[in-house]
């Protein structure tokens, strides 16, 4: 029997850092190494699991896990790149809200390490991906495209990365560049909508674990691909998924695609 890949989760204390806890057992071949989270988080030095207990000392821990499962918020993840670049441990990276410079220093470390990065790890979504690629490049510049989203109270970016990944698929379909043709707020008189665009719409309260619609408006008719999580489970088995895959792979930056072919 080869031994289990041991995991750290950086972000343990949170949402997210809870779900991968109760979801490992289901893991056969993986075993929790490692629970981090910030010094000021509850339950430091508490056992999150049997001989396992919550700690703030990256550097320290990194001879106890070979993949670190990453969810907590940009600063934390890049804190934790050099730590994982200097001890040759690959990451799986589920925060979200990175700007392009943050992004820029990821792929810089992911010439060092495997790395598996993705703004969503359900499956779910992951097939809402191609099929908002391939229904853009069917319906073609007579139908707008708009994004709408839902998250709980408590999310701190807009729109979720998951939107940006659901708009970068419609893009890629329509043949357009998101980044050019994204438009990120409506206010005030806004004018006619704009042919091509990809607009996107934010709603935020209560519980909602996470909610994405993808309209396709034309003349007459209109196709809605909807995605909605009821739980924190599937985001949880795709990352831990995602961490079994990446165990001895060569440096590189993955996505959810490259696990899921
Ligand atoms: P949360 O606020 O419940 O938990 C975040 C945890 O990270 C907290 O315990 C916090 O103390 C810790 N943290 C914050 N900064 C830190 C730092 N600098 N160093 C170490 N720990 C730090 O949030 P959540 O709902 O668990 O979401 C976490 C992230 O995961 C968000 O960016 C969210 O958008 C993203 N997310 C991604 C997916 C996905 O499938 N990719 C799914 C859900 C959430």
């Amino acid at each position: 029997m080869t031994d289990p890949i041991r995991i750290a989760i950086l972000g343990a204390a949170g949402r997210m850092g809870r779900a991968l806890i109760d979801a490992l057992p289901q893991h056969g071949t993986l075993r929790l190494g490692a629970a981090l989270d910030r010094a000021e988080a509850a339950g430091q030095n508490q056992e999150v699991a049997a001989g396992v207990p919550l700690s703030a000392d990256l550097a320290a821990q990194t001879g106890n896990f070979d993949v670190l499962i990453d969810f907590t918020r940009p600063e934390g993840t890049l804190a934790a790149l050099d730590s994982c670049v200097a001890a040759r441990r690959g990451m799986v990276i589920g925060t979200t809200g990175f700007s392009s410079e943050q992004r820029a220093r990821i792929e810089a470390a992911a010439q060092r390490i495997p790395i598996c990065m993705s703004g969503n790890f359900s499956i779910g979504v992951n097939l809402c991906l191609a099929l908002v690629e391939h229904a853009a490049r069917v319906l073609g510049e007579r139908f707008d495209i708009e994004v709408i989203e839902a998250h709980h109270r408590h999310k701190v970016d807009a729109p979720s990365g998951t939107a940006l990944m659901l708009g970068e698929a419609a893009a890629r379909g329509a043949g357009v560049t998101l980044a050019e043709q994204a438009v990120y707020a409506r206010e005030g008189h806004t004018g006619a909508r704009a042919a091509n665009t990809i607009g996107f719409s934010t709603i935020r309260g209560g519980d909602v674990v996470g909610d994405h619609s993808v309209l396709f408006l034309g003349d007459g008719e209109r196709i809605e691909i909807t995605h909605k999580a009821s739980n924190r489970a599937n985001f949880a088995n795709g990352a831990l998924r995602a961490a079994a895959w990446l165990q001895g792979r060569p440096a590189g930056l993955y996505s959810m695609t490259d696990v899921l072919a």
